[in-house]
């Protein structure tokens, strides 16, 4: 029976990689009931809501989705529909895996880390205020139960998966309730787990050792401004935007979306690198259990690479079409 998934294709660069991904998934015979919901600037544009209520139900009921990135106005106006996709269905675990990829030469070797990044609160609640007329408030939140649960999901991760050491990351030494409050969820969480070693880092710090220590690291846990900023950190590390997946889990919904943006300015250039939402969409496979076609695109993928076909961001001149077009001709 075919998967439904529902499917936002997203504003910018975002419908050019959604087609990119459909003709891969499809050559690799797997079958799915895409299920076309919206978001985005587009409803903003077409006068309804960033993310129609009708999206959201949809989600919730189908349960799995793909999400191209979308654009999120600045200034004052819409909020996010990225942060509002993820409040409301609730999908509290950002989870973003690093790893050296065959056929992309970086100087960080070996790099094989997963990041957890908690999705629901912080600096994102988006509750700003004039405090005076010069003074401007952005209110960080951070409970003990959202903290807990973000922890649980990280350490629960590397005893499935054969991980030996998950750190927690914060700034403590100065946001001494906030994230002090995230550190005493990490500690409490971690003695339930004696088998996998844990300790915890201060950001900063975290950041320098990131790239100086690589391969001392296996999952790191954070609220969600540090998971934000060290996601896109280590996505620089295995190659840039354009190959860095990403995974948004709560209890009953999982939304898989690249780390990146829309970036705007390559839109309709068929330019910019599709790796980056095929490699969430292979999440979204395992989270279907549609094992073997993940290893049939990964290897698809390898060998694409291999043979020096590349966007513009890894050096090369394929086409966002080319490459998914190259990608496919290479499935078994
Ligand atoms: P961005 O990630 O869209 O782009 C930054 C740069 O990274 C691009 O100019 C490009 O050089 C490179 N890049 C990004 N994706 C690439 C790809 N697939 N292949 C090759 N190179 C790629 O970040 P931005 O310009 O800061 O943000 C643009 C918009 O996207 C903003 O509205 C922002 O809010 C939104 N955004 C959305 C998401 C999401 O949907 N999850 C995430 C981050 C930013």
């Amino acid at each position: 029976m075919a998967h439904k998934v529902c499917l936002i294709r997203g504003d910018g660069v975002g419908p050019e990689l959604v087609a990119g991904v459909e003709v891969i998934l499809k050559a690799a015979k797997v079958d799915i009931d895409w299920i076309d919901v919206e978001a985005g600037l587009k409803c903003v544009e077409a006068g309804k809501p960033i993310v129609p209520e009708e999206t959201v139900a949809k989600i919730k009921e189908i349960g799995v989705g793909l999400k191209a990135p979308m654009t999120t106005p600045i200034g004052k106006g819409s909020v996010s529909p990225n942060v509002t996709l993820r409040k409301k269905l609730d999908l509290y675990a950002c989870v973003r895996p690093v790893r050296s990829l065959p056929g992309i030469k970086t100087p960080f070797d070996g790099l094989d880390i997963v990041i957890f990044r908690e999705n629901t609160e912080d600096l994102y609640t988006q509750i700003e205020y004039m405090a005076t007329e010069h003074v401007a408030h952005s209110v960080k939140i951070i409970s003990d139960s959202a903290s807990e649960q973000i922890c649980q999901a990280a350490f629960e991760y590397a005893r499935a998966n054969g991980r030996k050491k998950v750190v927690g990351v914060h700034k403590a030494n100065i946001m001494k309730i906030g994230d002090g409050m995230f550190l005493r969820s990490f500690k409490k969480v971690a003695a339930d787990y004696p088998d996998i070693e844990s300790w915890d880092n201060i950001v900063d710090n975290q950041c320098m050792q990131l790239v100086t220590k690589w391969k001392l690291y296996d999952v790191l846990v954070m609220p969600n401004l540090y998971g934000d900023i060290l996601s896109d950190l280590a996505a620089g590390m295995m190659g840039g935007l354009g190959v860095a997946p990403g995974a948004n889990y709560g209890k009953k919904c999982a939304l898989f979306e690249a780390v990146h943006g829309s970036a705007p300015k390559y839109t309709g250039m068929d330019k910019v690198n599709p790796m980056a939402l095929l490699l969430s969409a292979t999440l979204m496979l395992d989270h279907l259990g549609e094992h073997a076609a993940r290893v049939n695109i990964e290897g698809a993928l390898e060998a694409t690479l291999n043979k020096g076909i590349k966007t513009y961001d890894l050096g090369g001149t394929a086409t966002t079409s080319g490459f998914s077009a190259a990608v496919a001709s290479e499935l078994k």
